[in-house]
């Protein structure tokens, strides 16, 4: 195999454009394809950006147009449901504060990111297939198109068709007895701008944070006796689910007068939370994956996002110093399989404690000013996190002894 030119890269979420991205920096002429049509996307309503997510995105000269959308919040305020502090986690000492994000706008500004770069964009195309011959990898779509190029990069997400098609043994998604609904609401209840708010209430955990215009973002993760997949949420109308919430969390403060303040049609419910068990097998041939295809770690590491902006770029690093594509493959897993693990690991962790209930609640509260010395402290459970940065500038021989 000879050096990569060309690559076609699956899904427009948030890995696939800063991939192509990346790529262009490197040479590579990139062309970008998604299932969906622009402001049809069905993952989430909000998301949160972690420091290393944002340094990566200055790489590839998308900080700016983010951070222009983004809403920086400098801690963390923890409470139950009766609005006594369980614990205030600071952020990690001289990083960026985290961004809170509307997750339709940072797709969009990424996609113009990569528009203005001269990427290909292509909508409404569902790769079904992948066809390879010694010289070149063929994608197939629903609609009877096809495109060919040098590399394939599966950025489809957490039901990567992509993943399925480099090792139909994959494990598939985890799906935690935990239901993940999301909205905003015409209410401020937040003491400041500048926080994530996170409430452990009787029956189900609330976050929210104050968005411009007088509105608050929230998420509610409530347990579940039974996996409630995205096919059971959307046989119950969101105005339904709104109402069942309603139920959960009256009474409990703020989450009571944020949800009276939510209309139906400004709200998500995606589901159960999920996450993806290891992928023994990140690629084949000219084929790989990146972000949630290939590791996806629970929404409640906060970190989704983020690993997949940087592994895109670190994808695109090691195409741009490796001889083909199968050495820069066998680089690209070497480099980022270790970092991955370790934060599905602790978003694993961070999603167990939503599940406590009242009796651990209240341990919580009595423990939380020793835990936040010890095994909650910012700096040792996030500070390897977010202190991370891709050595875009260094060869991959220089990184990999
Ligand atoms: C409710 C929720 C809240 C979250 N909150 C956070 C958070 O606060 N912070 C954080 O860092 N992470 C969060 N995450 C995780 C984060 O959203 C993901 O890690 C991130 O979106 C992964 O990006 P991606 O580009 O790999 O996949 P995605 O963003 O899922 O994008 C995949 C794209 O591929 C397209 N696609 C799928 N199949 C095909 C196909 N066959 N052909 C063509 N295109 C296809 C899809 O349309 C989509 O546009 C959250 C996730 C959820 C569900």
């Amino acid at each position: 195999m000879t050096a990569t030119r060309s690559a076609l890269i699956i899904g427009a979420g948030i890995a696939g454009p800063v991939a192509a991205l990346a790529l262009r920096l490197t040479g590579v002429d990139a062309a970008v394809y998604d299932a969906t049509m622009p402001g049809r996307e069905e993952t989430g309503l909000t998301l949160t950006l972690a420091p290393n997510g944002q340094e990566a995105l200055r790489i590839v000269g998308a900080l700016d147009a983010v951070r222009a959308i983004g809403l920086p919040m400098s801690g963390q305020q923890v409470t139950d449901g009766r609005g006594r502090r369980v614990g205030v986690f600071p952020p990690v000492a001289g990083q960026p504060p985290v961004l809170a994000l509307r997750r339709a706008e940072l797709c969009q500004a990424l996609r113009a990111q990569a528009e203005a770069a001269g990427v290909a964009m292509h909508y409404g195309a569902r790769l079904v297939d992948i066809e390879e011959d010694g010289a070149c990898v063929s994608a197939v779509f629903e609609d009877g198109r096809t495109a060919s190029a040098d590399v394939l990069v599966g950025a489809d997400g957490i039901r990567s068709r992509v993943r399925s098609i480099v090792d139909p043994d994959a494990p598939s998604p985890r799906q935690w007895p935990l239901l993940n609904l999301g909205g905003i609401a015409d209410t401020v209840v937040a003491d400041k701008p500048d926080q994530l708010y996170f409430v452990f209430g009787r029956r189900g955990f609330f976050g929210y944070w104050a968005e411009p215009n007088g509105r608050t973002a929230w998420f509610a993760n409530v347990p579940a006796d039974e996996p409630h997949d995205r096919h059971v949420a959307k046989a119950r109308s969101t105005g339904n689910w709104l109402n069942w919430l309603r139920d959960v969390f009256a009474g409990e403060t703020p989450a009571e007068q944020v949800l009276a303040a939510t209309d139906s049609t400004a709200m998500a419910f995606v589901g159960a939370l999920e996450s993806l068990p290891p992928i023994p097998r990140w690629s084949r041939g000219r084929v790989t994956l990146v972000g949630d295809a290939v590791y996806a770690p629970s929404p409640s590491s906060g970190q989704g996002a983020s690993l997949a902006i940087e592994s895109a770029i670190e994808l695109a690093r090691c195409l741009r110093d490796r001889p083909d594509p199968q050495s820069a493959f066998k680089s690209y897993e070497h480099l980022r399989r270790a970092r991955v693990a370790r934060v599905v690991k602790r978003g694993e962790r961070t999603t167990s404690t939503k599940t406590v209930g009242p009796a651990g609640i209240a341990v919580m509260r009595l423990v939380m000013p020793i835990a936040l010395k010890t095994f909650l402290n910012q700096e040792r459970t996030l500070g390897p996190e977010q202190r991370f940065r891709i050595p875009w500038d260094r060869t991959v021989d220089e990184t990999i002894r």
